[in-house]
């Protein structure tokens, strides 16, 4: 073990975390020999842990939820896109044992979307959900110049909120018209509830693509419920591993073959 690269992920809960099967396929296609395991750390040992690992000779971590957010205290450097949302996935150590905050989430759904042919610029695109993951995303979509990108929650407080946020990016409330949508992100935990239904029937259609950021079983209400639309339908395994592929390449500066990943279980 003396040899290996140290690496993990950290969350409260972490059992579920898929992080450590994808990362050791990553690695061992590249011949690097890594030791990257899960931590469950609460929040009240969060600034702790992080400062040990690195200080122990962690090269890297993962952060998932709820440290997304207050895990951003503990870096000397954030990349822009930490500086924007104000959240990261990411930590990082550079030559000078400063750690650095980044965010992958947004290339992993962007680089998933390009890999499926999903196209976003010159697109409606409709975000529902204003949780972190949603957040995540936003930047990076807007970057992509949608036609129009706008987002729906269950609280229209955090829309409003959002809306305020990334006003300069040109998020929107989303408003009924009679314009269809050409890509509706699910970015909600709705399914987790119950099953999934939001009232927008009148702008979807069989053209309509429909992309989950759950993934596995979470995904399977709201693909029943998007069936009646439209047969273009995606889960988010392919942006859980191209997210951790971008942290990857952040680590070892190498893009990580990302075609033939397995996961064992996908329920989340
Ligand atoms: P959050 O808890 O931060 O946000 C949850 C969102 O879901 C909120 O907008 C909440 O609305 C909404 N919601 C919850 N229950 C219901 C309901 N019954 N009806 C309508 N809306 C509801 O979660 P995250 O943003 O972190 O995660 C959201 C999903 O994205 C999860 O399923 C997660 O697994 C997935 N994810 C996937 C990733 C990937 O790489 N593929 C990466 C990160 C997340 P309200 O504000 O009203 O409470």
């Amino acid at each position: 073990m003396g040899n290996q690269i140290k690496l993990g992920v950290i969350g409260d809960p972490i059992d579920h975390s898929m992080s450590p099967l994808i990362h050791a396929q990553f690695a061992e296609a590249l011949g690097l020999k890594i030791n990257y395991k899960p931590f469950h750390v609460v929040e009240r040992d969060l600034d702790e842990f992080i400062e040990s690992f690195f200080a122990e000779g962690g090269y890297g971590l993962n952060i998932t939820l709820p440290h997304k957010l207050n895990c951003v205290r503990s870096a000397n450097i954030l990349s822009s896109e930490v500086e924007l949302l104000g959240a990261a996935n990411t930590l990082s150590k550079n030559s000078n044992n400063e750690i650095i905050a980044s965010s992958t989430d947004g290339l992993g759904f962007i680089r998933d979307c390009s890999d499926k042919n999903i196209e976003i610029s010159n697109k409606r695109v409709l975000i529902l959900g204003a949780g972190g993951a949603s957040q995540s995303i936003i930047p990076a979509i807007a970057r992509m110049n949608p036609t129009k990108l706008m987002i729906d929650n269950r609280s229209p407080d955090k829309t409003e909120h959002l809306v305020t946020k990334f006003s300069s990016l040109g998020l929107q409330p989303f408003q009924h018209d009679n314009e269809p949508i050409d890509l509706l992100i699910n970015a909600t935990s709705a399914a987790l509830s119950g099953s999934f239904n939001w009232n927008i029937q009148n702008q979807l259609n069989e053209e309509t693509i429909f992309y989950d950021l759950s993934y596995g079983k979470a995904s399977v209400k709201f693909f029943s419920w998007a069936s009646q639309f439209s047969k273009n339908r995606f889960d988010g395994t392919g942006m859980l591993i191209a997210q951790a592929a971008f942290s990857f390449q952040l680590w070892f500066d190498t893009f990580p073959d990302i075609s033939n990943i397995k996961l064992s279980n996908t329920d989340d």
